[in-house]
């Protein structure tokens, strides 16, 4: 056993031995977890990390899940997979202790304010402009697409601080208070029925300077922190699901339990599936296992895009299974979404083959994952990007 793994066994034991996860309230129990440098092991110490391998987290969560801890809920999805590697990476010392640990506890939940009516691929061109006003700055604009901005209490907010600068060089990166007068959170309703996600207007915002991540004009840079998270923990590259988990289980139990007539073309499809789902969950194990420290880099587009494929494709089989069945037995209310998932429980394969299609557009859509894995891990010629060097308030929209 090596040193940082008993570091990691003593630490779980004293948490344990200190609280009974069963027991405890969640907010108390994950506050320890942190102070303990076992919320994100691989952030430095003093701020829910002991600066280790972010490989140790799995022991941990395994460890913590078996004395009964629950799992993070919807209410630390954005702090826990986004805002917090965001904030360690690029915040301030006064940043990093007022925000990691609420996010970590889940006492603060997260959304993400990239998106906007004209910037979603082109992330960089978005027009939410902050103009600065002594230590304050006043936000106005429109984002979109915003996922639990109805449950938020911070966003992580790009906006434009120079539109004479280039698109890439004049953008901010703040964590908004989702409190503040001037910010309206509108529900959006998706081919499921629910409103996942939202529309968020900002009206005259005023946000403290000590709210900015990052340096004045450094927005892409902290973005792309944000966004290689996003597409890792999307892809599933963030955790080691178990073998024939997730949405290959639900074709494999339709086959065995709702099929009476076993096609072999159609199981030679199945097993396909599971077969490409079982590569993508091993690749995703071993890149998170070469990832000594630090953030994920490009090629968690592969995890992204190669999940996006493969979700659609066994959706898509679970309803061809269940043949005129899949017809039936869903509903098209509006509901307000409580947990997240791109997976869904046995018996849901009706509603995860419609909400399925978001997954080659959320998180960057499908397109733009090739483009990155082309130009940056491929190292093939970059797209005429005509835009670039042009000062934003130029660029013609
Ligand atoms: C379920 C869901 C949840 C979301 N949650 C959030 C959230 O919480 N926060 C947030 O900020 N955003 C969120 N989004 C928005 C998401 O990031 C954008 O929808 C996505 O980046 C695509 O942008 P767009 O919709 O403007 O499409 P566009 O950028 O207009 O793209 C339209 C089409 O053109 C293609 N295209 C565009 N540029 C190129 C190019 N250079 N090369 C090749 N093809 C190209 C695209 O691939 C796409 O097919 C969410 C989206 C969905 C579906």
């Amino acid at each position: 056993m090596t040193d940082a793994t008993s570091l990691v066994d003593e630490r779980v034991q004293a948490l344990l031995a200190d609280l009974d996860p069963r027991s405890t309230d969640q907010v108390e129990f994950r506050g320890c977890q942190y102070d303990l440098g076992l919320a994100w092991v691989h952030f430095p110490e003093g701020y829910g990390g002991l600066g280790l391998p972010p490989v140790h987290q799995r022991r941990i969560d395994t460890a913590l899940y078996q004395a009964g801890a629950r799992g993070p809920g919807v209410r630390h999805f954005f702090g826990l997979t986004m805002a917090g590697p965001t904030i360690v990476t690029n915040g301030d010392d006064d940043l990093r202790r007022r925000l990691l640990r609420r996010a970590f506890t889940g006492e603060d939940a997260w959304c993400q304010l990239f998106s906007e009516p004209g910037a979603g691929s082109d992330l960089a061109g978005l027009s939410t402009r902050a103009v600065r006003d002594g230590d304050e700055w006043l936000v106005s604009g429109q984002k979109v697409w915003n996922t639990f901005a109805h449950m938020a209490d911070r966003g992580m907010l790009v906006a434009r601080t120079d539109p004479e600068a280039p698109k890439h060089k004049g953008l901010t990166y703040f964590a908004l208070d989702m409190h503040a007068p001037g910010v309206e959170v509108r529900p959006l309703r998706q081919i499921t029925g629910e409103a996942e996600f939202n529309e968020v207007y900002i009206t005259e915002v005023r946000v403290p300077d000590g709210d900015r991540i990052g340096d004045v004009g450094d927005g892409w840079r902290v973005a792309m922190t944000t966004l290689m998270n996003e597409r890792t923990t999307i892809g599933g590259g963030g955790g080691a699901p178990p073998r024939g988990s997730g949405s290959i289980a639900e074709a494999v139990r339709i086959w065995q339990e709702e099929m009476t007539d076993h096609d072999p073309a159609v199981r030679d499809r199945l097993m396909r599936l599971w077969i490409e789902a079982e590569a993508l969950r091993l690749t995703n194990i071993r890149a998170g296992q070469n990832r000594r420290a630090g953030n994920p880099g490009p090629e968690g587009s592969i995890a992204k895009l190669k999940f996006a494929e493969i979700n659609m494709a066994i959706y898509e089989l679970c309803v061809d299974l269940l043949g005129a069945d899949a017809l039936v037995g869903f509903d098209y209310e509006l509901r307000r979404t409580e947990g997240l998932g791109l997976t869904g429980p046995p018996g849901s394969s009706r509603k995860m083959f419609l909400r399925a299609r978001a997954n080659s557009i959320e998180g960057g859509t499908s397109e733009i994952q090739r483009n990155i894995l082309g130009e940056r891990v491929l190292g093939l010629p970059g797209e005429p990007r005509i835009d670039k060097d042009l000062p934003w308030s130029q660029v013609p929209r």
